[in-house]
Formats: C-alpha cells, structure tokens, sequence
C-alpha cells in the first residue's frame, strides 16, 4: 500500500485534530498538529511578556525565534504526541484560553511561519503522516494527496470547545469561548502570509451534523482511494 500525505484543514475548533488522531492509528501513520506549534511559540511569547491581549512586540519575537526549540515526543499511554518547548514538557500549558487568546496575532508573523513551515516539510519528507491545521493544503504540502477542508458553524464549535475547557477545569464562559473561535477565523481568514483557504483539490467536511464515526468512516473512504 502507498504512503501518502494526509493535509487536515479548516476553522478552529472543528475536530480536525481528533480526526487527523483516528486516521494516524489505523493507518499507522505519524500525527502531527501544527496548531501546538504555534501554540508553543506563543507560550514562549507569553511567558517573556512579548504577547498579551493589549500588546505585541513583533521585533522581540522575531529575534528570539531562535532561541524556541519545539519538539514532538509520543506519550504511549495517551496515544499522541506531546508538545515539548525548549525540553520542557508544555501540552497542557498551550491549551489554555489565554493562548488561544493571543496566538493568531502571533501566527500572523512571518518569520515564525518560515521556521515552523520548513519543520512542517521535513516531518513529511518520508510520508506517512497527517497534518492538521490552517495552511497544509495550500503552503506546507500543495502536493499532499489527500486534503481535508474542516469546517462547522461557529456556535457547534464553541460549544464543543467549551465542554472540552470545562473537561480541563478551566474557568470560562461559552460566551467567551465563541467570541475567541469568531477572532481566531477572522484573522486567521485574512492574514496576509498564508491565510485560512480552502485548498481546489481538498474535499469539504462539514460536521456540524455528523458524528466521530461518520465522519472518521467518509474520510477512511477518501483515504483507501489513494492508498490502494
Ligand atoms: O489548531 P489550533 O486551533 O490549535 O491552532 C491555533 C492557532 O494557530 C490557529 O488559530 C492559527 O492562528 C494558528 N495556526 C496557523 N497555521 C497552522 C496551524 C495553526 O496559523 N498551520
């Protein structure tokens, strides 16, 4: 059977990377999620008080790209890979609303886009790997295979982010939840490098009305297609 490229895109919260987790297992394939990348690097940001929802020194954190070391190491008894910054485990860390809060503007940089994009390419170079997030299709892999476009209504994807908030313990409001997925698709839509695009070649998923597992058995379908 033929290894290919898998390339997951679409608007914040639509289950992209719990679909690129499923197809990773049954296909034995390598999953990563690049959305944690530039988590990561917004973290970094945060924690040296270069981001907040008031501010942002672009000049600071483009000069300091090169001190953010961000790697992916497979936990076994989760079955995924965690998100390590600088040697320091930070999974749980960038999933905060704070975060989510600050990252399309960090996003938006281009030199951080130039250094994630080449590590992007060089996890693919063997194929073999699903790939979720915002430019895939278009910028990371405008070869890959097979490309999923994601998307969902606003109000179905905060309500789902939200219960996985109140599943972390994290102290929100749906509210606030919505307004930050309507943010993130408004800047993510019209940043000028690399925006949120819809690749010509990708198949749409709309799940607004489809379970995990229909979803998971359409997308296995497009994927036996180019594998067999
Ligand atoms: O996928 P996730 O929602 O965790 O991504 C967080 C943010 O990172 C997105 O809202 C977007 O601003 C940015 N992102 C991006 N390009 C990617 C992945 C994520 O700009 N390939």
């Amino acid at each position: 059977m033929k290894k290919i490229i898998i390339a997951i895109d679409g608007f914040s919260s639509t289950g992209k990377s719990t679909l690129a987790k499923q197809l990773a297992k049954e296909l034995g394939y390598v999953y990563v999620d690049t959305g944690a990348m530039y988590r990561a690097v917004t973290y970094f940001a945060m924690q040296n008080h270069w981001v907040s929802e008031a501010h942002l020194d672009k000049e600071q954190v483009v000069q300091n790209l090169n001190k953010v070391q961000l790697r992916f190491q497979f936990n076994d008894v989760l079955g995924f890979a965690e998100m390590y910054l600088n040697g320091v485990n930070v999974e749980k860390e960038i999933r905060t609303l704070e975060v989510s809060q600050n990252v399309s503007r960090i996003a938006e940089i281009s030199e951080v886009r130039a250094k994630l994009v080449q590590q992007q390419q060089e996890m693919g170079q063997d194929k073999g790997i699903v790939m979720d997030g915002r430019d895939i299709g278009t910028v990371v892999f405008p070869k890959a295979e097979l490309k999923i476009f994601m998307t969902a209504s606003a109000e179905t994807r905060a309500q789902r982010r939200y219960q996985e908030l109140l599943g972390k313990s994290q102290k929100v409001t749906y509210n606030e939840v919505l307004e930050n997925v309507q943010q993130r698709d408004y800047i993510d839509t019209h940043r000028d490098d690399s925006p949120l695009v819809q690749a010509e070649d990708a198949v749409v998923i709309d799940n607004s009305d489809l379970t995990r597992e229909e979803q998971f058995t359409k997308v296995l379908a497009l994927v036996n297609q180019k594998i067999r």
